[in-house]
């Protein structure tokens, strides 16, 4: 079955970074069936170039439906082995003491008060907060947002069901702490937009904490279209290094936590700490 048959109209889009259009450029062989991956003529970024329309909400369910959070379907279908597999994994993290990746950087670099989870999914990473953040979070799915609201119940906390950028709007200027951005940029159609948004959201001493696959990884350089950052169509942007700098810097942002070890190329991730201004 073709994409545009299973997910509905595709868009089309210019670079992301530049805004050059490189439709008429070859298709980088990392492309797969329908999907096309351009490699931008005039700054080098690598983006899917005909993601489908998330703003349709057929779209959005049926993403859901085929590729949508697999712990909702477990929680629903199987109670019990979803409740033992989740025990397990809290007795897991309590017994092997791996400190979480990102509850190290928000400890270290995020002030208390307001955190937006931008892709909160069912609010986990919101619920593993530390008591002294406010916490709030978007999401696209209204089934993820529903059961989101409601399991933040218990500690506070608004879920805004919108899409990212949309979403991030409707918050005021300047009053944020951390705006946490976890495996979400690589999705996102629109991330000069969005980051200008977290930018825009940030107290001057907020922080935006930001993780994305690493197009640079040496992993991909040997495993090729194997690489597991390779998504289709969900991942639409393929961050460097380079590129994510520069991308948060066009939005206002610096970044103030890229060390060496956050952009390890032997890891397929890397992450970002930026505050706002130059
Ligand atoms: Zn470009």
């Amino acid at each position: 079955m073709s994409a545009a048959e299973n997910l509905g109209e595709l868009l089309h889009r210019n670079c992301p970074n530049c805004e050059t259009d490189n439709s008429s450029r070859p298709a980088l062989d990392y492309s797969w069936q329908d999907w096309k991956l351009r490699k931008c003529g005039a700054c080098g970024f690598v983006y899917l170039e005909n993601p489908p329309d998330y703003a349709d909400f057929k779209v959005v369910f049926a993403w859901e439906k085929n590729h949508g959070d697999r712990k909702v379907r477990m929680r629903k279908e199987y109670p019990l082995a979803y409740g033992i597999s989740r025990a397990w994994r809290k007795f897991y993290r309590w017994a092997v003491r791996k400190p979480d990746k990102l509850i190290k950087r928000i400890n270290k670099w995020v002030p208390p008060g307001l955190v937006i989870d931008v892709g909160c999914g069912n609010a986990d990473r919101l619920l593993s907060l530390p008591e002294h953040y406010e916490t709030s979070g978007i999401e696209i799915s209204k089934a993820l947002a529903e059961e989101a609201q409601e399991l933040l119940a218990t500690r506070g906390g608004s879920i805004t069901n919108l899409p990212a950028v949309e979403g991030l709007a409707s918050y005021e200027a300047g009053t944020a702490s951390g705006v946490l951005m976890r495996s979400f940029l690589e999705h996102e159609q629109k991330p000069v937009e969005l980051l200008s948004h977290a930018a825009r959201v940030l107290k001057p001493d907020g922080v935006a904490i930001i993780k994305v696959p690493n197009f640079s990884s040496i992993n991909r350089r040997v495993m090729g279209s194997r690489w597991c950052g390779f998504r289709f169509p969900g991942h639409v942007n393929y961050f460097t290094p380079a590129s994510l700098r520069s991308m948060v810097e066009d939005a206002g942002l610096s970044a103030v936590g890229f060390g060496f070890f956050d952009r390890f190329p032997l890891s397929d991730n890397m992450w970002m700490v930026v505050r706002k201004g130059g």
